[in-house]
């Protein structure tokens, strides 16, 4: 093989494409992974997963010390001051070593990065429009894309990516907002507006929908909203936003409440409105991929598009916009181009929101399993009646375990509460191995800890909770 021949060409290196092109070379593949940004690890890396749970962990010890949470445990602080600076920078760090170690594990498993924007040219063919100028033609058995997904706005709402910007200006404003206004109660305007929150900003949430994270479990969403309305953050439900005017430092926002034209004024606005699949540049029309109207590549079971050797994953495709998920579908795609049986359980993704408290949400809620008229029973148990819980002063919160009324299997995993994306895990595996709620009660889960909740509220799905 010449040096510009692959077995494998992956464009994208964000979750799903360095996680994908790693594991085709430990497979025994050559292959090339292209990306037009200078640091690998895509938007999880670079702008996405890691810089937000940075801020979201500086601001909350922020608040914990300047806010006299930490008063009940008898630490008293005299004076604490903000260095936003320091917390940017200590956010940017982490970014450059993730970022460089990815470029490290290509160099260990023997994986060609090239620097500059991928282009599908027919025939097993991609081009690279080098950064540096010039263009290089790699010929490839196999193409996976993995060009993930780009921030949207909405009607009316033009970015100027200083007062009026998205989840990336979000998470380097130079100065704590002193009103910022958040246009989508989703996951990222909860995040990032809780970052915020928490370092002295007021914060309004603008959502369209009149319900409060629709895709989460009802139980668990009504415990989440309680706790961010204590924490100060103001929501406006059932809003459509119809504008944004920017006057020197002031913006106003425009919107439609039941009816009614109104304004509100902050100094910055996030639109978080969700994101789109990202084809720019790529050429996929004219390979003839096939694409829904929103671009989203259309990909079989195993990841195949329709277009011989060619194959796509992570957010370009349908399905929620996770880095596991997209990693999970790299694997997947790859082994299957091996020979191997490539799969991933949809119904075994956790969704975390990494607020305070945090949500997590592994396979069914319970209106799903209504929706669906499959008989389920139910186990909670709260945070409160937890004695790790309790000596960490993280009371709020509950486990929320449906199984199926006859066969006990264990069909959703819900959690709100301190550590939340940790304990899902147990419940991931759960879902995965096709454990019953009884298997979970009758693992041992050491005292004291915050892992007891799950055996409580698994406890629970057959009337035996012991412990409330
Ligand atoms: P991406 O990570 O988007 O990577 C795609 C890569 O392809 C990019 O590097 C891009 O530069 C490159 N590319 C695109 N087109 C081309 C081309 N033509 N040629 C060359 N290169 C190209 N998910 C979680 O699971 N947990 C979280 O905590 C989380 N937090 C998030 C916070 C924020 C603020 C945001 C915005 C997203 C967050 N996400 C989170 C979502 C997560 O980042 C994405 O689901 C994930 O990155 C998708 O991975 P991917 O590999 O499909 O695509
Ligand atoms: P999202 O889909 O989570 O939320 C967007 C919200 O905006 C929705 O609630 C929607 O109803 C609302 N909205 C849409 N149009 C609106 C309008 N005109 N006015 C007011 N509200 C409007 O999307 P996001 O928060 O932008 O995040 C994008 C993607 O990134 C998500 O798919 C998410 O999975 C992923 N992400 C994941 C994490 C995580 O896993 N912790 C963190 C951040 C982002």
């Amino acid at each position: 093989m010449s040096d510009n021949e692959f077995d494998l060409v992956v464009i994208g290196a964000g979750p799903g494409g360095y996680v994908g092109a790693i594991r085709a070379a430990q497979l025994g593949m050559k292959v090339a992974c292209i990306d037009k940004e200078a640091k690998l690890g895509g938007t999880c890396l670079r702008v996405g997963c890691i810089p937000s749970k940075a801020l979201l962990e500086s601001s909350e010890r922020y608040h914990q010390a300047a806010d006299g949470l930490l008063d009940a445990h008898g630490i008293k602080l005299a004076k604490v001051e903000l260095d936003l600076d320091a917390m940017l920078a200590r956010k940017d760090k982490i970014v450059d070593q993730l970022t460089s170690g990815v470029a490290g594990l290509f160099k260990k498993n023997g994986v060609t990065a090239f620097h500059g924007l991928g282009k599908l040219a027919g025939d097993g063919k991609v081009t690279v429009q080098l950064e540096g100028g010039g263009t290089q033609t790699l010929t490839a058995k196999n193409i996976l894309i993995a060009t993930g997904s780009e921030p949207t706005t909405i009607p009316g709402v033009e970015l100027d990516y200083d007062r009026v910007g998205n989840s990336t200006t979000a998470l380097s404003y130079p100065t704590v907002p002193e009103h910022l206004v958040v246009i989508g109660g989703g996951v990222i305007g909860l995040e990032l507006g809780s970052v915020w929150r928490r370092l002295g900003a007021k914060v309004t949430v603008l959502e369209y929908m009149p319900d409060f994270l629709p895709t989460v479990d009802k139980d668990i969403a009504r415990q989440a909203l309680k706790a961010f309305k204590k924490q100060g953050l103001e929501f406006k439900m059932g809003v459509k936003v119809t504008g944004t005017k920017v006057e020197g430092e002031k913006v106003t926002v425009s919107y439609e409440e039941k009816g009614e034209n109104k304004t509100i004024e902050g100094d910055r606005v996030l639109v978080a409105t969700g994101r789109r699949a990202n084809t720019d540049g790529l050429g996929a029309k004219e390979a003839g991929l096939e694409m829904d109207k929103r671009g989203v590549i259309q990909v079989d079971d195993h990841f195949r598009t329709n277009v011989p050797g060619i194959w796509a994953i992570g957010d370009v495709i349908p399905g929620p916009m996770l880095a596991h998920k997209a990693e999970h579908e790299g694997v997947a795609a790859v082994e299957t181009m091996a020979g191997e049986p490539g799969h991933v359980n949809y119904d075994a993704i956790p969704g975390i929101i990494y607020t305070h408290p945090e949500v997590a949400t592994v396979g069914k809620t319970e209106q799903q399993l209504k929706e669906a008229g499959i008989p389920y029973k139910k186990g909670k148990f709260p945070f409160m009646a937890n004695g790790r819980a309790k000596a960490m002063g993280e009371t709020d919160g509950m486990v929320k375990i449906l199984a199926h009324a006859e066969t006990d299997r264990i069909l959703g995993f819900h959690v709100v509460g301190a550590h939340a994306s940790d304990l899902a895990a147990e419940g991931a595996v759960a879902i995965e191995f096709s454990a019953s709620a009884e298997d979970l009660a009758r693992s041992v889960h050491a005292h004291p800890t915050l892992s007891e909740i799950i055996k409580e509220a698994a406890l629970d799905v057959a009337g035996r909770v012991v412990n409330i």
